[in-house]
């Protein structure tokens, strides 16, 4: 199976986090991709490719101009401003009510007031090498869907930052340019058919979803921990289901606390269900590890034998699968659970029940 990979990511590692009102380290971090990379490299079954660039045009395909100028010239900017030295984070935010009825705001020309008016949280600091790093994640992905549309029946973009979070003209949840927004779009260009995403990162994936919402050409299936009570908490609930010509393209199935691997699986199968229903041409799958019950950030008792039955039972629609590397926080098992994954997906036996077992 081929994966495709760039050191770069490395160029992204900001270290710390703002959450609940702490100033905390970051769990998002290099050693995550380095560790998943480490378990592939040790296995036969998997081959290395490099990513190839693909310029900006399949980003503007997705995203405002305006988010990617502000992201490509942000540091610069900041440096320039004076403002703070560390990293970008806002310090206030365009709330849609402190404009309510008053109509847009224009864009700020401060670089804090430019923060908050392009980022939604304090989770996702902008440091020197964010920029070249997303957009690397992208060419990433890019690659991996230029292999799956040549006709490989699995690929596995090894991206970082994540990107699910990020909309249209908004960046945050550690993520920055939307990686699986920009390979669905290039796909259904190249394909002229349908795409659907399968969304099993363990957090809703807010920003593919707006991208698409008024989309018949992608269908969105996410199953992901109840928005009620956990991050991004605005969007995720099973009564957004699409708008217009995108109406019912949307599947969101919230799922409680504690969730285990008997419920995950059947929320899947139901999601599976759709996309066979939808007959896409290709199927992306958002790929996320903080379902797995030692998390440090999710809520789910997942366990690892569980993330070879998801890849088998993905491989079972019978489409090319591109799969995209999104959350997972708990770096000394992430590497084994995407192994694990990816192995099911390729109807390769399981390694870590084979290991258990000698
Ligand atoms: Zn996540």
């Amino acid at each position: 199976m081929r994966v495709v990979y760039s050191p770069r990511h490395r160029l992204h590692d900001p270290g710390f986090e703002v959450t609940g009102g702490e100033r905390i380290p970051a769990y998002e971090v290099v050693g995550r991709v380095e560790a998943i990379r480490e378990a592939l490299d040790s296995d036969p079954a998997f081959s290395f490719v490099d990513p190839r660039a693909f310029g900006l045009d399949p980003v503007r395909a997705v995203h405002d101009d305006g988010l990617i100028r502000y992201l490509e010239n942000a540091w610069t900017d900041w440096l320039a401003g004076g403002t703070g030295a560390g990293a970008i984070l806002p310090d206030a935010f365009l709330h849609p009510a402190l404009r309510a009825g008053m109509g847009d705001a224009p864009e700020p020309s401060s670089p804090c007031g430019q923060a908050g008016f392009y980022c939604f949280d304090t989770g996702t600091p902008i440091v020197p090498g964010t920029y070249e790093a997303t957009r690397m994640a992208c060419d990433v992905a890019l690659t991996a869907a230029e292999e799956v549309f040549g006709g490989e029946p699995l690929v596995y973009a090894l991206t970082r930052p994540p990107g699910h979070h990020s909309a249209r003209s908004v960046y945050g949840g550690y993520c920055y340019l939307n990686q699986a927004a920009v390979a669905v779009e290039w796909l259904v260009g190249k394909a002229k058919g349908t795409v659907a995403v399968l969304d099993v990162d363990y957090h809703h994936g807010n920003g593919t979803q707006q991208i698409f919402y008024d989309r018949s050409d992608v269908l969105y299936a996410s199953l992901h921990a109840d928005p009620l009570q956990t991050y991004p908490y605005f969007a995720g609930h099973a009564d957004e289901i699409g708008v217009g010509a995108g109406s019912g393209a949307t599947f969101n199935q919230p799922l409680p606390a504690g969730t285990t691997d008997t419920g995950y699986l059947a929320a899947l199968d139901r999601a599976l269900d759709r996309i066979g229903e939808f007959g896409p041409a290709f199927v992306v799958v958002s790929l996320g590890f903080d379902t797995y019950g030692q998390d440090p950030i999710g809520s789910f008792a997942l366990t690892t034998p569980v993330y070879h039955e998801v890849g088998r039972r993905a491989a079972r629609l019978d489409r090319p699968l591109l799969v995209i590397q999104e959350g997972g926080y708990d770096v000394s098992t992430i590497g084994r659970n995407a192994r694990e994954w990816l192995r099911g997906a390729a109807g390769l036996p399981s390694a870590f029940e084979a290991e258990v077992a000698s």
